[in-house]
């Protein structure tokens, strides 16, 4: 079986009791992060990244003076007010930070203003997030914004990493750009128990410890990576949906019905095409000079 990245809670014994492993290590305070990245690099191990899950907007995170070179995906729910940020601002667009936001419209109008002066954020694109729904046009104005904007700005994810990865041949799981994919993460507690997305860790559901589960691989991440395919056999809207290839009925609404999700992706699967059309023609078309 691929040995899974491994995204854990900071207790250095379980750090320690890990051979070989590419580790995302979780940590609530910010004092915590170079100590935490130090663990990682004094055990056996290499750092992907260490995630701040902080309680508070992103005005009130100190950001430390010792996080050079720790790539620091620092989770907050919203931004706050921008000018407690403005102070922040040669700290935060360190190209070892990332701000990563919930999808709720408020966040989707300061991540654009963040990625604008240089800030690199990511949104959690969410059902049921903090205002309970997504405003899809709201997110296809940052998307347009974060593919197509002439202006000079930071990398906004999910998209950029979309725009990375994506194939106009196949489909795509970028579940990865949040650390999420089973087929690529296991998230541990720190008794070494394996849950295959972080809400699963949250809510305790394991399905069992890593060292048995990475015997075989696991009968539910095969459920799981295979799960689109029902959608087909169940007839559901997704089937017909023409931003399938991107979405994979991931944001299918509890009632079954597509609101604007599907012209969402839609949309984006248009960009990208144009984007890789661009791209094809790029460097063809030679300027005439005398
Ligand atoms: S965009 Fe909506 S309708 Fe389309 S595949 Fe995703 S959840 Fe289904």
């Amino acid at each position: 079986m691929r040995l899974r990245k491994l995204v854990c809670p900071y207790d250095p014994s379980l750090i320690n009791s890990l051979h070989r492993r590419q580790i995302a290590v979780r940590v609530e305070e910010p004092s915590l992060v170079r100590e935490a990245a130090d663990a990682v690099a004094k055990s056996n191990n290499s750092l992907l990244c260490v995630i701040l899950d902080f309680a508070q907007p992103l005005t009130a995170l100190p950001i430390g003076d010792n996080w050079d070179g720790i790539p620091v995906l620092l989770m907050v729910s919203a931004v706050g007010e921008f000018r407690g940020v403005v102070s922040k601002l040669p700290a935060l667009k360190k190209p070892n930070l990332r701000v990563a936001l919930p999808s709720c419209k408020d966040n989707l109008r300061d991540a654009r203003i963040l990625a604008s002066v240089g800030v690199y954020c990511s949104i959690f694109i969410e059902r049921g997030g903090m205002d309970g729904s997504v405003d899809w046009d709201e997110l296809s104005d940052l998307m347009t914004y974060a593919l197509c904007a002439r202006v000079p700005h930071a990398p906004v994810d999910p998209f950029d990493y979309i725009s990375r990865h994506y194939d106009p041949m196949t489909h795509l799981k970028w579940d990865a750009v949040y650390l999420e994919n089973p087929e690529e993460y296991f998230h541990l507690d720190t008794e070494k128990n394996v849950a295959l997305s972080s809400k699963d860790a949250f809510a305790r559901h394991f399905i069992g410890r890593l060292d048995e589960v990475e015997k075989e691989e696991p009968p539910e991440v095969i459920r799981r990576a295979d799960a689109w395919s029902n959608l087909f056999l169940e007839k559901s809207v997704c089937a017909t949906c023409e931003g399938f290839k991107l979405c994979m009925g991931k944001y299918l609404p509890k009632d079954g019905k597509a609101d604007g999700c599907a012209s969402f992706f839609a949309e984006m699967f248009e960009v990208l095409g144009e984007l890789e059309t661009l791209k094809e023609k790029s460097g063809k078309e030679a300027l005439w000079q005398l």
